[in-house]
């Protein structure tokens, strides 16, 4: 294929076509990975693999995998963006951070190049989003370092939506602003902030429903799998409930159609992914139903391209023809392994505890943390944090927490310690954390 990949309809394409194009891409990214990086060329040079050796797919499988913990520790020990930095400093046009564990963002580098790159994916992402030019949407995630601040924005933009870049917090003003602003409106965010906000409309005595926020754009945050949890915000808000999931360091989005079946993959032609067995990272094929972690390869990345990065994310593949028509890679999420534990054998994803907590709407009100507060073995029952209904007397909090105690242990099949907090003290702004590991990693 000579012609040029903006000319193919990336929603039908077939596997082979694409296939055909990357190769050569994913060939000159191993290239250009030897030439200018020491730290991959020491990891290419100790797994015997020589710059021509890569030239499809299937051979990618001999690359030893990236994570994002050693190009973190990389980081903090003097590199500016980390040891797989191979633009030079002066072609690197923007930087952001990505959330980590330890508190401290790591840093992500952009050229020129890689910022359309991102803003490319992103805009195919919106689109399957039900996304489209004249929307007006606001932005709520942090400007402040994060991709979901500028990076998303300027999808939007690329995309030809009207985006307002409104960022975290003064969330009364933000009520006060979608009332001024006449017409239909979308909201960007996180779902927990979603929540939260129609929270606090409630408190101030503003009606959601009135200020016609049509269509809410989400991201950060598993949950919107969650039937309960999705229709939950839908209700509040009146709104359709989109759902896009993104990996920051890739610049790499996903995105779910109106049909709510799984993740359309959008890196066609930047990013190849592959799936794994998590425990022996022995690749598995890409057929419908199979279950693993996805890891993904940037093709086309100029600052900080990523080999095989591990994103410690499961996911069950669909390979059928979507309702929708588009007939590439799609996956259902099942959960992050860093909020993965394993109680008694059993694996436990925060979503089945937040599946159990929509039984018990509107007395508890769905949000919560499970903290473990001593290392793995788990052989103890986990403290399961949950917000309590303003308007649930304080005599009925016994009762509730043994009703849910008890229906956790039967629904999600693991034990656990109820404590009750007031409505409005765990969803925030920023990601909800679910699972809060009170011990030394
Ligand atoms: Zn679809």
């Amino acid at each position: 294929m000579d012609g040029d990949f903006w000319n193919i309809d990336i929603e039908t394409l077939q596997e082979e076509e694409l296939r055909h194009f990357e190769a050569p891409l994913l060939a000159r990214q191993i290239e250009y990975l030897y030439a200018k990086s020491d730290y991959y060329r020491a990891k290419l040079d100790a797994a015997g693999i020589r710059p021509g050796d890569i030239t499809c797919h299937e051979a990618l499988e001999q690359v030893p995998f990236t994570e994002k913990k050693d190009l973190a520790r990389a980081q903090r020990e003097g590199a500016l963006i980390g040891p797989h930095q191979c633009a030079p400093r002066s072609d690197i046009v923007r930087m952001v951070g990505t959330g980590g564990t330890s508190g401290k963002p790591m840093l992500i580098g952009w050229t020129r190049e890689d910022v359309q790159a991102y803003s490319e994916m992103g805009a195919r992402a919106l689109w399957i989003l039900g996304c489209r030019p004249g929307d007006l949407v606001l932005n709520c995630f942090n400007y402040s370092i994060y991709a979901g601040g500028v990076m998303d924005h300027m999808a939007f933009e690329h995309l030809g939506a009207t985006v307002l870049a409104y960022g975290v917090g003064k969330s009364r003003a933000l009520l006060d602003m979608f009332a001024d602003i006449p017409g239909d409106k979308c909201l960007y965010s996180t779902p927990s902030y979603a929540v939260r906000l129609a929270h606090v409309a409630a408190e101030a005595g503003i009606d959601p429903l009135s200020l016609n926020i049509r269509k809410g754009f989400f991201s950060g945050e598993a949950g919107l799998q969650v039937p309960g949890y999705r229709q939950k915000i839908e209700n509040l808000w009146g709104m359709s409930t989109h759902d896009l999931y993104g990996i920051a360091e890739l610049g790499c989005q996903s995105a779910e159609c109106e049909h709510h079946d799984g993740m359309h993959f959008c890196g066609q032609g930047y990013v190849i992914p592959e799936l794994i067995d998590p425990d022996t990272g022995a690749v598995k094929p890409m057929r419908d139903g199979e279950k693993g972690e996805l890891v993904y390869t940037s093709i086309r990345r100029q600052a900080s391209p990523l080999l095989r990065l591990r994103s410690h994310d499961f996911v069950e593949i669909k390979t059928s023809r979507c309702a929708c028509g588009r007939t590439g890679l799609r996956f259902h999420t099942q959960g992050r392994s860093d909020d993965m534990f394993v109680v008694k054998g059993v694996n436990i994803f925060p979503t089945a505890v937040q599946d159990v907590l929509h039984d018990l709407l509107p007395r508890l009100t769905g949000e919560f943390q499970i903290a473990l507060d001593s290392p793995p073995p788990f052989d103890y029952a986990p403290r399961l944090i949950a917000e309590v209904a303003h308007d649930i007397p304080h005599s009925e909090h016994e009762s509730l927490v043994r009703e849910t105690e008890a229906l956790v242990s039967r629904k999600a099949a693991f034990a656990v310690r109820v404590a009750l907090v007031r409505q409005g003290t765990i969803a925030s702004e920023h990601k909800t954390k679910r699972v809060l590991r009170n011990y030394p990693i």
